[in-house]
């Protein structure tokens, strides 16, 4: 309801009257908003449009752009034989479809994300704030089997199959259309993979190898199929040879392929956000196992440490702290017996809010450690405001120490450094006794390699607890 009020003049001073005008405006509003209904949904199914879905997806690129630490996924889903459905059931059989099927996906989303029509058989999906174990690809592999439930029209029954091809934020995506097209080209791989699959659009210039997408699909299915393993080596200390703890390593009971190690695997896991779950997997699975050896009588007990590996991809996800702390009380395991291993490139990589994650991880009293030390670039001036207590020196530098000056001098270098900022120095790689030796005289505090034991399975460890406390327990 509106009331217009005009004065009606005629003289300077004083009006001769007033006119009021009474409006019923309701219906207009109606209208207007049925207009806006109509221009952002889609007719028949009455879910957003292309243009609804544009203006939601420019929102959450400008988001991202504010704030690079979050990121989101868009899915687009194409169905596979829509086309054969509609020539041999009829265009309403296809409308049915599409109606069952939008409104399965409505049921599956989480209020935070939006599905739209964006035409034909073709739907997108926008997942905003795609995080750590709650990621695209599970929904992207929920989306299909629904896709794949009969539909009933009628007496009839349709089965269908999708396929979807999934785009992460980057930054290169300044348009809602940059992001549009990279997920359909990701469908189209998907589709020319076979059908019924998804893919994660790849920057490469030709996509990834047919026998990467296999990979990638194996891989999605890996956790739960149970085909991960964690292997562990053991790191002793240089003075005593002491067991100090046990670094995680993750392996891959592959059913065909035998056992994988990470170099087949974890590029591609980064490279699809695969990375996600398996690291919630890795580091659950860590500290379960140290809580059974606790229990088993590990000789250690109480003083065995565990470290695993993260990539920066994973620290860099806002859920990753509380993840962590939460695992570890689960496990009822203290946080300092817990060494987080990042790879120094790793570091360089990070964001802002990725390093302050790791500074509160260690307010919790996690320790931090710099993998693979000395192969990046990172300058001195930063590794001293860096939240660490470690570095462990490169493999490769420990393997040539030997033989030539220069390794043996940087890994003296690195000693004296780490040293000279307060950390604790680990040497990895080691292999000989003359390797032992130099870096003990170099003053590096633990140390790990074949020389004392490669990297082995849990059954094995607590096969050794059982023993040790068997000959511990003999008269
Ligand atoms: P890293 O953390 O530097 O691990 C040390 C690598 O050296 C391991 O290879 C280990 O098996 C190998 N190694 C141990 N002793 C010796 C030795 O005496 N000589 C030689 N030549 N090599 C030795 P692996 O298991 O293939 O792991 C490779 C890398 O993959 C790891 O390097 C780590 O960066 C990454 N990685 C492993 N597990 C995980 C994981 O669960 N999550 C993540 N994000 N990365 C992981
Ligand atoms: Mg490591
Ligand atoms: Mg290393």
């Amino acid at each position: 309801m509106v009331f217009n009020v005009s004065h009606f003049q005629q003289a300077a001073d004083y009006p001769l009257g007033i006119i009021v005008q009474i409006q019923d405006i309701s219906d207009r509003k109606k209208i207007e908003a049925s207009l806006l209904h109509t221009a952002y949904h889609d007719a028949l199914i009455s879910l957003p449009n292309r243009v609804y879905f544009r203006e939601q997806l420019a929102k959450a690129i400008a988001r991202v752009k504010r704030n690079p630490s979050t990121q989101f996924a868009v899915m687009f889903l194409d169905f596979d034989r829509f086309k054969s459905v509609n020539d041999s059931l009829g265009h309403s059989a296809g409308d049915q479809l599409l109606i069952g099927f939008s409104k399965r996906i409505q049921a599956a989303l989480r209020p935070t994300d939006m599905v739209a029509r964006l035409g034909g058989d073709e739907f997108a999906v926008l997942v905003e704030d795609v995080q750590l174990g709650d990621n695209a690809l599970e929904l992207a592999t929920g989306l299909q089997e629904m896709s794949r439930e009969p539909f009933q029209t009628g007496d009839t029954e349709i089965t269908s199959s999708a396929s979807i091809g999934i785009c992460y934020s980057a930054p290169r995506h300044e348009t809602p259309d940059d992001v549009i097209r990279d997920a359909v080209s990701a469908m189209y791989k998907a589709k020319a993979a076979g059908k019924a699959q998804h893919a994660v659009f790849d920057l490469s210039p030709h996509g990834r190898a047919s026998a990467d997408l296999q990979l990638e699909n194996e891989l999605r299915h890996a956790i739960a199929l149970g085909e991960l393993r964690l292997h562990y080596q053991p790191q002793h200390r240089f003075g005593d040879r002491s067991l100090y703890g046990y670094e995680a390593l993750i392996r891959w009971a592959h059913p065909k392929r035998g056992l994988l190690y990470p170099a087949t695997f974890l590029a591609l896991a980064e490279e699809t956000g695969l990375i996600f779950p398996i690291g919630k997997w890795v580091i659950t699975e860590a500290c379960q196992e140290m809580k059974r050896w606790r229990e088993a009588g590990h000789q250690q007990g109480d003083m065995l440490h565990m470290s695993v590996n993260i990539s920066s991809r994973e620290f860099n996800q806002p859920n990753f702290v509380p993840f962590v702390i939460s695992t570890l009380t689960d496990a009822q395991i203290p946080a300092s017996l817990l060494t987080i291993e990042l790879t120094e490139s790793a570091f360089m990589d990070g964001t802002q809010g990725g390093v302050a994650a790791l500074s509160a991880l260690r307010a919790a009293g996690i320790k931090i450690s710099i993998d693979d030390f000395g192969t990046g670039y990172s300058s001195l001036s930063y590794l001293a405001t860096l939240p660490i207590d470690s570095l462990k020196t490169d493999h490769s530098f420990v393997n040539k120490m030997t033989e030539t000056a220069e390794a043996k001098e940087i890994v003296r270098a690195i000693a004296t450094l780490g040293r000279a900022l307060g950390k604790s120095i680990f040497a990895e790689g080691v292999e000989t006794e003359a390797q032992w030796r130099t870096l003990l005289e170099l003053g590096c505090d633990y140390g790990q390699g074949n020389l004392c034991s490669p990297a082995i399975s849990a059954d094995e460890i607590t096969q050794r607890i059982s023993t040790s406390r068997i000959i511990r327990l003999a008269p």
